[in-house]
């Protein structure tokens, strides 16, 4: 599935000194009427920064319920580079992400935060990898402002055990916000799967890789959309689809079960044979009981998740639904594959 537009990654790097034909951003929104404007004056002063430049912005709204997509609507009213793209309802980050990328034309796309955590003047310092030949340039958080404690630390404590856990190395400390090719925005855009964590996936692709590192800033306004609901969520959407670990914890716990049961089956064995003393010993069998029990209903939730997930991605729905398109080309750009049914 090889778009018209889409750009070879063997040519040599040398080629793409001059700068890319047309980057794309994608900003996806969620209840950011405080901020919308702010960051897109400031994108557009860090884009038109760079010389030469020619840029389109893709917000996509995900569902807002404030006044985010009049907000959005005016600036694309104002500007030609902006366009619009407002989901039918709140699918997620992810999926909205995903939503952006599939609408975007450029050689490059950048994928950001509407709440200018993620600084916009950032995108300049990736350009230039790219132009020196990496094809995903990911942004690595050196410092997190304005993150209550409770966030720094679980966040780190996951991408740590996720980092030990998954099959692809994903790089720590590291969000959604990065630069991509052309051709891993493809490829990303070439998987099927129903949940997406986008860092991971794009990991997945390989390619060249490189981190830029910046400073977390603390959200300018408004509040993150994170409930630790979807936290917890996202969490077991990243290990749950890159590790298998969490399933071969059964067989492992099994076998120390096992082992444990042997030496109890010993134990009463000789106290049976050599001693008067068989009849005691419901203690021991209570925990056994309990024990096993405990570990087999932890096992099924583990099972639970993963058959949830098969039959999350055995539905085949639509990722997303789009109500509204606002400043795209008529031809704008889509894959056939994830073809949202909206039309
Ligand atoms: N977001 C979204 N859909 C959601 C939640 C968040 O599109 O259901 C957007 C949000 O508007 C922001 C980005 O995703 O641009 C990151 O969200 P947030 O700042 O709430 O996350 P945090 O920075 O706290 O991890
Ligand atoms: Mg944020």
């Amino acid at each position: 599935m090889s778009p018209p537009n889409s750009v070879d990654s063997n040519r040599p790097a040398s080629n793409r000194e001059r700068g890319p034909a047309l980057l794309s951003v994608v900003v996806p929104c969620f209840n950011e009427e405080t901020v919308v404007r702010e960051t897109h004056r400031r994108l557009v002063a860090a884009l038109e920064a760079v010389p030469a430049l020619d840029f389109e912005i893709v917000y996509v709204d995900d569902g807002s319920q404030d006044a985010t997509l009049n907000l959005l609507r005016g600036l694309q009213r104002a500007d030609a580079r902006v366009r619009v793209l407002a989901l039918s309802r709140n699918f997620g980050h992810q999926p909205a992400v995903t939503a952006g990328l599939q609408h975007v034309a450029g050689q490059v796309v950048v994928l950001i935060d509407a709440d200018l955590q993620d600084p916009p003047e950032v995108i300049a310092e990736m350009l230039d990898r790219w132009r020196a030949g990496a094809d995903v340039a990911y942004g690595l958080r050196t410092e997190r402002a304005g993150e209550t404690r409770f966030k720094r630390w679980t966040a780190g404590a996951f991408y740590r055990l996720l980092d030990r856990l998954a099959n692809v190395s994903i790089p720590l400390d590291t969000g959604d916000f990065r630069l991509m090719d052309r051709t891993v925005a493809d490829a990303f855009l070439a998987m099927p799967e129903r949940d997406r964590f986008v860092r991971g996936m794009v990991a997945w692709t390989g390619f060249r890789q490189e981190p830029v590192p910046y400073r977390r800033e603390a959200r300018l306004a408004g509040e993150s959309g994170w409930p630790l609901r979807k936290m917890l969520r996202f969490a077991a959407d990243g290990i749950v689809s890159f590790s298998l670990a969490p399933l071969r914890l059964a067989t492992w716990l099994g076998i120390l079960a096992a082992g444990l049961a042997l030496s109890g089956i010993v134990y009463a064995l000789v106290l049976r044979l050599f001693t008067a003393a068989w009849v005691s010993g419901w203690t021991s069998m209570l925990i056994a009981i309990l024990f096993l029990g405990g570990v087999q209903l932890v096992l099924l939730g583990v099972l639970g998740e993963y058959v949830g997930r098969i039959y999350g991605e055995v539905k085949r729905r639509p990722l997303y639904l789009v109500k509204e398109r606002l400043g795209f080309a008529s031809a704008s750009r889509r894959t056939a594959r994830e073809e949202p049914a909206d039309e």
